[in-house]
């Protein structure tokens, strides 16, 4: 084991930030939130603390997710998270600052990764550098990459969803559709507003989701006592909702999950999209651990579909080989600065 952390893997998500270490592993995983006081305009907490403040802050504080829909909204605000996260990472009285490689989604343009790159430098990182997150959801998920026959990976987040086939270690199709768990979440909001004219708060939905949510209708109905404010007297209540009517709700944002999954596949040449048909596709990250989510794509395409282990993981584990090869990787798969 070395004194000090000379390398940090972060994996950069709309919802959760984590951060690895190699000999010491994952050593950080918190939400992407960071809290803002409007008065003073400066960052007032990041990660638990800041998402503790999600929805109950008072009018001088705002609580905000960065990256919420797979682009970086505020530069300024990703440095500041960095920052707080490299420090995570880095030992008190540290002096060699680490070399740090960031997962980003697939879906932002140069100009962001040169920001986020730039603000990896600006927070403590002696080097940066970037690598796309369903590449690294696949080494972390086990997937030979380097293969020459194909892999299809899903990457089920808060914010996106990423698709990827991969062959010889890069990517030949991906896509990334802004379309995960924070959309589930919005879709049980609104119904529950709809149907029973009842306003619930983002972490209920979200709790919701986790516990009753299915992607398919269960055989037994489960139930859950929800706490919240009726919109008619404006009081608070409490309701009861069904599986059932979750499953229904979040019908339309499957399809949607569903639909861009197909579309790569159909843009990936016939021989790779053979080998896919065979072994199937590997599914990644929280979204994919809605329940019975596996088996509506695998039904709803005719591909198996198998969910990684340590689903929320493969993405920060991914990093650690990149990190452990930084000199064969460094040339093909990062935008170094
Ligand atoms: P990101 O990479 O965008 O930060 P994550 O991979 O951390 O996102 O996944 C976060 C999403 O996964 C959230 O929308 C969260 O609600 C959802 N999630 C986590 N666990 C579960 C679960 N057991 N069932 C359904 N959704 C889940
Ligand atoms: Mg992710």
């Amino acid at each position: 084991m070395t004194l000090f952390t000379t390398k940090i893997g972060i994996d950069l998500g709309t919802a959760n930030t984590l951060v690895y270490v190699p000999s010491r592993g994952v050593v950080a995983n918190e939400p992407s939130v960071v809290a803002i006081s409007v008065t003073e305009n400066n960052v007032i907490a990041v990660g638990n603390e800041a998402k503790e403040m999600l929805g109950r802050t008072p009018d001088q504080i705002v609580a905000s997710r960065p990256l919420r829909d797979g682009a970086i909204a505020d530069y300024r605000i990703t440095e500041a998270m960095l920052r707080y996260f490299i420090a995570k990472a880095v030992r008190r009285f540290q002096i060699v600052r680490p070399s740090v490689l960031i997962s980003v989604p697939t879906g932002v343009t140069s100009t962001e990764r040169r920001a986020v790159i730039d603000a990896a430098l600006k927070a403590g990182a002696r080097r940066a550098y970037v690598a796309k997150e369903p590449i690294l959801a696949a080494l972390g998920a086990g997937v030979p990459i380097h293969d020459s026959r194909g892999n299809m990976i899903v990457d089920i987040g808060g914010g996106t969803t990423e698709i990827a086939i991969l062959s010889l270690g890069g990517l030949v199709s991906a896509h990334s559709a802004r379309v995960g768990g924070d959309r589930f979440d919005q879709a049980i909001i609104d119904h529950i507003k709809r149907e029973h004219s009842f306003a619930i708060g983002e972490r209920t939905a979200e709790d919701i989701k986790k516990k009753i949510g299915s992607a398919v209708l269960l055989a037994k109905e489960e139930t859950m006592d929800v706490r919240g404010r009726d919109l008619t007297g404006g009081l608070p209540r409490t309701v009861t909702i069904t599986s059932t009517e979750i499953t229904e709700a979040l019908q339309d944002d499957l399809r949607e999950v569903i639909n861009a999954i197909r579309k790569v596949l159909q843009t990936t040449p016939p021989e790779l999209a053979a080998d896919i048909m065979d072994k199937g596709m590997i599914l990644s990250g929280g979204g994919a651990l809605l329940r019975n989510l596996d088996r509506l794509i695998a039904k709803t395409i005719g591909v198996p579909c198998y969910i990684a282990d340590d689903a929320k993981r493969c993405v920060v584990k991914g990093t650690q080989s990149i990190l452990e090869n930084l000199d064969v990787y460094r040339r093909s798969l990062l935008m170094h600065k």
